[in-house]
């Protein structure tokens, strides 16, 4: 994968753009990998992406910075510009044999929902109340104010900040650690002697001599700036033990290894206000996002996320995305997939099939006229828009299954569907908007339930 036109390898101490001091590797995906870097000039730590250089990739880095910068443009006053996230800076340089990378610079925000998820099974109820306003909040700001679709809306692509003293921390430890070993091992996937011998020692000397001088005189600024740190609660002082540095490896990084993060983290699913109030989402990776004018798929996103018109393949539109939260939404309540298709090759129908018998199972029959022009549904449906392949269903509505999987108290699990129901209106006219949601009672409900005469101090403001 760091082969030309691939992922650009990269070494503790790298200087990209003259100014940006790499850490260690955040993460990876398909197009790139993300790294925790200091940036000298403005001294604040980001996030660095750096996309592979194959052509397609370079057009598809095009695509995701041009979304970006509407986003960056976008009124900042707008209550969820701060649940999105906001591009710093974008760079180009040229890597191995010459080929070209687009780059991306963030803010470093800490880990995804998925995470939370592994490690809880379901989220507090206050959580998933603070966690669902934000998303909204974000999805209103992108749909009304910047005419996005994000597309891909997942517990995997909506992550908690961290907070001022956690990324400090985080940041300290990465250049601990560097300098405790002393022979520093490599960040790069490859094996550090590989990096060394090809992309160091490849090099003419002067080039090199080159490279560790800037290094050098980054460092002192980072140094210089790490030793001014007041960190109360200091980082252990060895590697931690699940960093690995392996590219193709990606759960290689994880801040819930952290202490301080982690113990943040029970806080929040514990439903201490003084957390939760700390507590900002943020919605993220913007690779498969779109104009509500301008489409680029017609198929678009994750599986158990997707929504009705997609699967039958019809028009979509911002909508898309409140099918996905809504989907989302009871996946934290419940740690279960609302909808969850299964079709093995020996079954007669597929996966689109079980998908839309299980959506009809627990919302009811689809109307058939909103989507006779779908591309598949005549693959899906027969002429009288009865299911072709799957006959018998078992009907269980949203609020039996927030009983039954969930566990909520039945009066929990009525408001908690009636929240949900609006997102998941067959319609896409009639469903409900980010902002139309964001006038939900459940929203402002509080945890007062279980106690006989709720106190006013029991009422809490959510943020
Ligand atoms: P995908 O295959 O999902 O399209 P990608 O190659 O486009 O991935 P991203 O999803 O943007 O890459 O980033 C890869 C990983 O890097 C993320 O899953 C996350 O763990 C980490 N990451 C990305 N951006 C940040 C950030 N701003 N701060 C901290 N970590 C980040
Ligand atoms: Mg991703
Ligand atoms: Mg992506």
């Amino acid at each position: 994968d760091y082969e030309n036109g691939g992922y650009h390898p990269v070494s503790f101490g790298d200087v990209f753009h003259s100014r940006y001091f790499t850490m260690r590797k955040l993460g990876w995906g398909h197009f790139a990998t993300v790294w925790l870097a200091f940036d000298t000039r403005e001294r604040i730590f980001t996030a660095i992406k750096i996309p592979k250089s194959r052509q397609d990739f370079i057009e598809a880095s095009r695509d995701e910075l041009d979304i970006l910068q509407v986003i960056r443009d976008g009124d900042p006053r707008h209550v969820g510009a701060q649940n999105v996230v906001q591009i710093l800076n974008e760079f180009e340089f040229f890597g191995v044999s010459k080929s070209l990378h687009l780059c991306m610079v963030f803010e470093v925000l800490g880990d995804n929902l998925l995470t939370l998820l592994r490690r809880f099974n379901t989220l507090n109820l206050n959580l998933v109340r603070v966690v669902s306003k934000q998303l909204l909040q974000g999805l209103a700001y992108l749909h009304d104010e910047c005419e996005i679709i994000h597309t891909d809306i997942k517990p995997e692509n909506v992550v908690i900040c961290l907070t001022e003293g956690q990324l400090r921390n985080l940041a300290l430890e990465a250049y601990s650690s560097r300098l405790w070993d002393k022979k520093p091992k490599s960040m790069i996937s490859t094996s550090p002697e590989e990096y060394r011998s090809k992309y160091i020692l490849g090099l003419p000397s002067k080039k090199r001599k080159h490279i560790r001088r800037i290094r050098k005189k980054h460092r002192n600024k980072v140094e210089q700036f790490l030793s001014k740190l007041d960190i109360a609660d200091s980082p252990p002082k060895k590697q931690i033990e699940n960093g690995t540095n392996n590219a193709n490896d990606r759960s290689d990084f994880s801040y819930e290894a952290y202490n301080h993060i982690s113990s943040f983290y029970e806080e929040l699913q514990a439903g201490n206000l003084g957390a939760l109030k700390n507590c900002t989402i943020k919605i993220v990776d913007f690779g498969n996002a779109c104009y509500i004018d301008h489409h680029y798929s017609d198929d678009i996103q994750t599986r158990e996320y997707r929504s009705p018109e997609v699967i039958i393949g019809c028009e979509y539109d911002t909508s898309a995305d409140l099918w996905s939260a809504a989907c989302l939404i009871f996946e934290l309540v419940s740690g279960d997939y609302l909808f969850y298709p299964e079709a093995s090759d020996s079954d007669n129908y597929n996966s689109d099939d079980d998908h839309i018998a299980k959506i009809i199972e627990t919302l009811g029959p689809l109307p058939v006229r909103l989507f006779r022009d779908g591309r598949r549904f005549n693959d899906i449906f027969d002429k009288r828009g009865k299911l072709l392949k799957i006959k018998v269903l078992s009907p269980v509505s949203i609020g039996e299954l927030l009983i039954d999987i969930a566990s909520l108290p039945g009066i929990e699990a009525r408001d908690l569907s009636e929240f949900l129901m609006p997102m998941l209106q067959y319609d896409i006219n009639e469903r409900a908007t980010a902002s139309e949601c964001l006038k939900s009672k459940w929203l402002k409900l509080c945890e007062i339930r279980g106690t006989t005469k709720p106190k006013r101090r029991d009422t809490i403001e959510l943020v």
